[in-house]
């Protein structure tokens, strides 16, 4: 089977860091076996999401030497490779997981769920109690008055297993684990996961290399795959750079941005350290994307997050 990877930037901020390293995995894991990629434009939420930060992505994909053979920015097409420009796709799904049964209207709002005795998972999340689960129509007519509901897909007990290349068996349960799951927000924005597995699927993607903070967000997915009657992807997350603190490298380090990376280093010279940060070659040297490419190992990265040490 030829395998198809993706890229899936948000384009909420410029790429830092940990986004070109994860980049460069997906890159490196497909085309290690002879697959081609997708660039697709996560801006579900356009208005957090400025074109601008798009057009950079792709100009800064390219600057590090990543290709992708489709998608945004490719061919005459390239506008439907936009979650913006998808809604009508995702609607169509959404109905059809109605028509099913599977949705239920909720009309708490975030504020609510935190501060009510919502059971909270170590790690911060929240698992929705269901408040909204059994609404009779009446209830639901009478809350409608007071604000527009999100859609949620109703979720059950039953064990969701897979295994993910890196990181081994997994099982989750979807009631116990996150709960019902909002697939349309109340102001109408279409969900992360509905978006992401309808576009996988429809766009033909069967390998997810991504950050292992998403990867709690499988079981939700591969739910999603099964109700939309699609077959799910492999799945291989991989370790997050962190810093000293262990705190996630996010777009508030402005320092370890591109924009910042690009004014004082060659590619080869970020690309080189990612690949010596993330254990691939014993010291700080340059090295090519298609050097990277030759020599990356998932199985080489540890499961730990990595602690970026000594200086680029
Ligand atoms: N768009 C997401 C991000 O930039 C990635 C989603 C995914 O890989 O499924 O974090």
């Amino acid at each position: 089977m030829s395998i198809m990877g993706r890229f899936a930037p948000t384009p909420s901020g410029r790429l830092h860091i940990g986004n070109v390293y994860a980049l460069l995995c997906a890159w490196a894991h497909a085309r290690q076996r002879g697959g081609t990629l997708v660039l697709r434009i996560e801006d579900l939420d356009a208005l957090r999401c400025p074109k601008e930060y798009a057009d950079l992505i792709a100009e800064d994909l390219q600057w590090l030497g990543l290709d992708w053979d489709e998608g945004a920015y490719l061919g005459k097409d390239c506008d439907k490779y936009f979650q913006s420009r998808r809604s009508e796709i995702y609607q169509e799904y959404l109905n059809r997981l109605e028509k099913d049964g599977h949705l239920f209207p909720c009309f708490c709002s975030r504020g609510e769920l935190h501060a009510a005795d919502a059971p909270h998972l170590s790690d911060g999340r929240y698992r929705y109690p269901g408040t909204c689960r059994n609404l009779t129509k009446e209830e639901i007519a009478i809350k409608r008055f007071i604000r527009p509901p999100a859609l949620r897909v109703r979720v059950n007990d039953v064990p969701i297993n897979f295994v993910d290349e890196h990181y081994g068996v997994q099982t989750y349960i979807l009631e116990e684990d996150s709960g019902d799951f909002i697939v349309q927000r109340s102001d109408g924005v279409f969900a992360y996961h509905l978006a992401v597995v309808v576009d996988d699927a429809l766009m033909g993607v069967n390998e997810i290399v991504r950050g292992r903070d998403l990867l709690d967000s499988v079981p939700v997915q591969l739910y999603l795959y099964k109700l939309l009657g699609f077959t799910p992807p492999q799945y291989c997350h991989i370790p997050l750079l962190v810093d000293q603190d262990g705190r996630r490298l996010a777009k508030r380090d402005k320092d370890l941005d591109i924009g910042v990376l690009r004014e004082k280093y060659t590619p080869e010279t970020i690309i080189g350290y990612l690949a010596w940060q993330i254990g691939l070659i014993s010291k700080n040297e340059k090295i090519t994307a298609k050097e990277f490419l030759q020599i990356f190992d998932v199985n080489k990265l540890p499961h730990e997050d990595i602690i970026l040490k000594g200086e680029i």
